[in-house]
């Protein structure tokens, strides 16, 4: 049965003022239809960012620890329903069964974790150079922010800015992506459910140049947290001057193999970091760079390995590889294949939509694998977001991290060697927000920074506390305060 969702303002369920709905489909089988959400406007978003703003006057008043306490009950719920919640995440948006838990956990993580900060948002205590004068800085935070989020990671990334936001004494209006309104729904009706005052958190379902731009340009929302494309992240940045605006946006991640590394743990890691969510992690590794004296060996054992992955839908047991999110999506990927034949890349494995049988009713694009891709090639300079990795030859360290670091983006990076000097330089020298050694590009934790460079970022970094999420909530204020009972002149009186 499909799930009818509302927009929740002020704790109250509201369908979109014009009665305009969308459909929510599971891309393993479009005939399942998983919910209808409200399309909702300018007028449930006026209604929304009211509540939100009479609601910051008390919300930023109510004590850290305290806000910290309703959290960790969220927190407590999140995991008691991580099953349902993680099948509905696999049916909703199409990753395994596996991920689907795994993008709930990550939301219990940060729920936890961001409670805890209630207790820690610090600040500092300095002397001052005058007599009987105290001097500090305070965190406070921000106001009202608007939060828009993609489908990829429908749960975790929601979770990622909404408990920062309001450990930190914000108050939140949340557009989530349209491909996955019910998870949305459901994790707003958790963290509400664990004790939050009406308006705290809000939630206005509806299309992004809609319902999200809206909301971004709103005169009465102080800062806006945006997680997706890089198009439309630089066009909220443009659209949004004024307001404090942070954008975590696309990648083109690589993995560099060396050749003194372990090749089956690279083989497993690159597969992990190009097939796993269907390729469509921010941080999926869709570039292997591959030195040359390993690149044949590597190309045989890494084609051999991908031609095992089980495709299918990701709550059938032993599926590997789901389906795309919807539609428009898997016509991107598969333009992106036409685009690498003409660029005469060699197609060495998949290429192919599926769609006989228990198939033809989803988004489904077989592992793909193109070799002796050339680091300028469109493949391997923009980010197709699907399961389509490009190997790439390297002559040696130096010119496996140029190409590395030749594209637009820099969102993580990762190097495969046994030579702890290589692997000290990949750190050094790989221009990205993220990098792993011996490890894939996907994995981040959720107690440090997270976010990249050049187009794959913009503002300040999400997850972690100081420098990252807290930062990206909270302002900071200071205060002077002068018991001496005088006028006292800083760097003036000096007897
Ligand atoms: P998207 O940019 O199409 O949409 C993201 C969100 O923005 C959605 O809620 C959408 O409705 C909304 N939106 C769209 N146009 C808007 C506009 N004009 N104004 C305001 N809001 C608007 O991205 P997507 O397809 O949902 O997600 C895939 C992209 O997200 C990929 O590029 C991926 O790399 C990126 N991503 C980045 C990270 C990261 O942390 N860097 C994490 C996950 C996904």
């Amino acid at each position: 049965m499909p799930e009818k969702i509302f927009n929740v303002i002020a704790n109250k369920q509201f369908p979109a003022a014009s009665g305009r709905t969308i459909k929510s489909l599971n891309p393993a089988n479009t005939d399942d239809l998983v919910g209808i959400a409200p399309a909702s406007g300018m007028a449930d978003g006026d209604l929304a960012v009211k509540a939100a703003r009479k609601a910051f006057e008390t919300w930023r008043l109510f004590p850290a620890p305290r806000r910290g306490e309703i959290i960790f009950r969220a927190a407590e719920a999140l995991l008691k329903a991580k099953d349902e919640l993680g099948r509905l995440v696999t049916r909703e948006m199409g990753k395994i069964l596996s991920e689907g838990l795994g993008d709930v956990q990550e939301a219990v993580d940060m729920a936890f974790y961001m409670a805890g900060e209630g207790r820690r948002l610090d600040g500092q205590t300095v002397p001052s150079e005058l007599f009987d004068k105290d001097c500090k800085s305070a965190r406070v935070p921000i106001g009202v922010f608007a939060l828009i989020t993609p489908w990829n990671f429908p749960i975790a990334i929601p979770a990622w800015k909404i408990f920062p936001a309001l450990i930190a004494g914000n108050t939140v209006v949340f557009k989530p992506s349209s491909f996955t309104p019910v998870c949305a729904a459901k994790l707003v009706d958790i963290i509400i459910a664990a004790g939050l005052p009406p308006g705290v958190l809000n939630i206005v379902h509806g299309a992004g140049d809609e319902t999200g731009e809206y909301l971004a340009t709103h005169h009465d929302v102080d800062g806006v947290s945006f997680t997706g494309s890089t198009a439309v992240g630089e066009k909220l940045a443009r659209v949004c001057a004024g307001k404090d605006i942070s954008c975590e946006m696309g990648g083109k991640n690589p993995i560099i193999v060396m050749d003194d590394a372990r090749l089956d743990l690279a083989i497993e890691g690159a597969l992990w970091a190009g097939f796993g969510t269907t390729g469509q992690r921010c941080t999926a590794a869709s570039r292997v760079i591959v030195h040359e004296k390993v690149y044949d060996r590597f190309l045989k054992m890494f084609v051999a390995a991908a031609k095992t992955l089980k495709l299918g839908d990701g709550l059938a047991k032993g599926t590997q590889v789901g389906p795309l999110i919807n539609e428009t999506q898997m016509n991107k990927v598969l333009s992106y294949i036409e685009i690498g034949k003409k660029e005469r890349a060699n197609l060495v494995l998949g290429g192919n939509r599926k769609k006989d049988g228990a198939f033809r009713k989803g988004y489904f694009i077989e592992p793909t694998v193109f070799a002796d891709v050339k680091p300028e090639m469109r493949i391997a300079q923009e980010e197709i977001f699907g399961p389509v990795v490009s190997l790439i030859k390297a002559k040696d360290l130096k010119d496996a991290i140029r190409i590395a670091n030749n594209v637009a983006y820099g969102l993580s990076a990762s190097i495969y060697t046994q030579d702890v000097n290589k692997s000290a330089i990949a750190e050094r020298d790989l221009d990205a927000g993220i990098v792993y050694i011996n490890a894939p590009t996907i994995g981040a934790e959720i107690q440090l920074p997270f976010g990249g460079t050049k187009k794959s970022g913009l503002g300040r970094r999400e997850a972690g506390g100081r420098g990252g999420a807290i930062d990206m909530f909270t302002k900071w204020k200071v205060v002077y305060r002068d018991y001496s009972g005088r006028l006292q002149k800083a760097q003036i009186d000096k007897d």
